[in-house]
């Protein structure tokens, strides 16, 4: 497993093949107040990228191409959030894109625990630490620590993706996932536009 840590942007000519793994760090989980400070992307080979944005301009034409390629699948867990601060911070609508936490919801009805912590030790085996989870990721200089927790949000949505797709084909309900995770950008676009709590389905 190799981390690297690029500033500002992806160097030229990386190749994430037909899906990329995607997660983002932030100062915070407010839309309207915390900025966007790091991106980490995996091909699903062990191996993770971190960028960590200049929060000055958010200039990263190499990102950007990468998140706005219709022809690659971004995998994430909770898209709803970074789909939202991808479209704010970097102008970018991610799609196509699949959602660990949405597949999960639909299919893994025998539990209420959804988080990335539960499903990589129930499907995969493997016990990540949340330990970093809450750290400045402001910081001009990323620890070791917070390098190694950020990767490890990306190394797994590959495997997940596949298992939760097995169980969402084994009952039936692979287009109802299909249909929302087409539907997550204008979610997001509706958290944006003030509409975050609301449910606009609802009938009150
Ligand atoms: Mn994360």
């Amino acid at each position: 497993m190799t981390i690297t840590l690029h500033k500002n942007d992806l160097p030229d000519g990386l190749d994430f093949g037909d899906s990329v793994a995607v997660d983002t760090e932030t100062l915070g989980l407010s839309l309207t107040r915390d900025p966007l400070c790091l991106v980490q992307l995996s091909a699903g080979d062990g191996d993770a990228y971190l960028v960590q944005m200049d929060r000055s301009s958010y200039d990263c034409p190499n990102l950007k191409a990468l998140l706005g390629n219709p022809e690659v699948q971004k995998i994430f867990h909770f898209a709803r959030f970074d789909v939202a601060m991808v479209q704010k911070y970097l102008g970018v609508s991610m799609t196509p894109v699949y959602c660990t936490k949405i597949a999960s919801k639909l299919v893994r009805t025998y539990t209420d625990r959804h988080g990335l912590k539960d499903l990589t030790r129930e499907l995969i085996g493997k016990d990540m630490s949340k330990q970093q989870q809450s750290s400045d990721w402001g910081a001009d200089q990323l620890s070791q620590a917070q390098q190694a927790y950020a990767a490890s949000d990306v190394l797994y949505l590959h495997q997940l993706r596949d298992k939760l797709n097995m169980m969402l084909a084994r009952e039936g309900r692979m287009a109802l996932a299909q249909a929302c995770f087409d539907f997550l950008p204008t979610r997001c676009a509706l958290d944006l536009a003030g509409w975050a709590e609301t449910d606009i389905f609802a009938h009150a």
